[in-house]
């Protein structure tokens, strides 16, 4: 039979995230020694207190379809995080709980967007954001931002981005894959412009809003005149190791908390049960309780740094959140390492995986052809090995 995949799929790109990782553990089950800084995920295991209440939730019986949009006990978890973290007030009719903020963001796409709307994305952009646009029949209208600026929008280029068909912007902070923050002030900078487009819906994805090593997060749905148009996107997969239980959550307008709730209620009729009841405990308990990883990815951030900048060609931020560098390494363009010649960030990644055996992400996957994407998710020992082996090869 003839293959009739839809457009739809075949216009697609394949998470490149996610598609390095498959490649780094084929070649590892071939028998290389790789050394996987291409995914987004703690090496962490989840604390035992979590791990408790997941148990106790499976001997409680807790096995029935839960309310679509998440448990009551959950959303008022989740309700007095945002308040107590963000100072934001959402009620359980604004929050709605999915299959990791990956659906989160998935469900508001389908929610607001129309075809042809417009999605302004601050490049570089989280790999799945320009896809998930796609997917909704809305267009990314891509915003260039550099290292000059530490990978952040500023109001000018976004004033400038601006048309009568643009529906949204979508940003994370700290940001996959740059590891930076915006402070308060830039954010009322481009609240400042978003005031005098009252039609325009900001998506705040604050996932790794706990991993910040400049302490402060501030929430853009806390700043004048933004709380009724920001749909704030979290989860637990990146604070609380949980990347495998798959929970996220908005805090957004009721309409848009309503839309999501119908959009899931045909599609996965709600989140999991045992993740859900296990997350419950995981928001309850003081940010202290994961304060060890955080200080543990500030480690490691420093030495990666200090590392990397020893390395000819490797043009860095210093990123003040997430798990993540984002080397500019655009100075190889041209060259020939080991008889293959590097034309491009993808060029580049590939032959870091082929010389040094070192998997990585290129750039080109989150809007940027400059540079690769290393997650310092990985022990000490492993990133100064990757690092050393990156040394030799280049
Ligand atoms: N947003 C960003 C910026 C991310 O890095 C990730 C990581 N996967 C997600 C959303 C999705 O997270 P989840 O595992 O909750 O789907
Ligand atoms: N967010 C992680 C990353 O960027 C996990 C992979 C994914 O969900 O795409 O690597």
């Amino acid at each position: 039979m003839s293959n009739h995949l839809s457009d739809r799929i075949k216009n697609m790109s394949t998470s490149a995230t996610l598609a390095m990782a498959a490649k780094a553990r084929e070649l590892r089950n071939e028998g290389k020694d790789i050394i996987g800084l291409s995914l987004g995920e703690p090496d962490f295991n989840i604390p035992d207190f979590i791990k408790e209440a997941a148990k106790q939730a499976i001997d409680d019986n807790f096995s029935s379809y839960t309310p679509v949009d998440g448990y009551a006990e959950l959303k008022k978890a989740i309700s007095l995080k945002f308040k107590r973290d963000n100072n934001l007030e959402y009620g359980p009719n604004q929050i709605v709980v999915s299959t990791g903020a990956k659906q989160s963001l998935f469900n508001v796409a389908l929610v607001v967007l129309n075809p042809g709307d417009e999605v302004i994305l601050p490049a570089p952009y989280w790999v799945s954001y320009s896809d998930i646009v796609k997917l909704a029949e809305g267009v990314p209208v891509e915003v260039t931002t550099g290292i000059e600026t530490d990978f952040k929008m500023t109001p000018a280029q976004l004033e400038a981005a601006i048309t009568p068909k643009t529906r949204m912007i979508w940003f994370s902070s700290p940001c996959n894959p740059s590891g930076s923050v915006y402070s308060k002030a830039e954010l009322e900078g481009l609240a400042e412009v978003l005031r005098k487009h009252p039609d325009i819906y900001v998506v705040s994805d604050e996932i790794y809003e706990h991993i910040n090593f400049a302490g402060g997060h501030v929430s853009i749905a806390g700043i004048d005149g933004m709380y009724d148009r920001t749909i704030t996107v979290n989860g637990v997969s990146k604070a609380f190791a949980m990347t495998g239980w798959r929970i996220g959550y908005i805090g957004a307008p009721e309409w848009i908390a309503k839309g999501c709730t119908k959009l899931q209620g045909q599609v996965t009729s709600g989140a999991n049960a045992i993740a859900q009841r296990a997350v419950i405990t995981a928001l309850e308990a003081p940010v202290s309780k994961i304060q060890y990883m955080i200080d543990e990815f500030h480690k490691r951030r420093d030495l990666v740094l200090e590392l990397l900048g020893e390395i000819d060609g490797f043009n860095l931020n210093v990123p003040e959140g997430a798990f993540y560098v984002f080397p500019d390494i655009s100075a190889f363009f041209g060259k020939t390492l080991n008889g293959t010649t590097i034309n491009n960030a993808s060029d580049f990644a590939l032959y870091l995986l082929e010389h040094a055996n070192v998997a990585t992400v290129t750039g080109e996957a989150f809007g940027n052809p400059n540079c690769i994407r290393i997650s310092y998710a990985a022990s000490e020992k492993e990133l100064k090995e990757a690092i050393a082996r990156i040394k030799a090869v280049v």
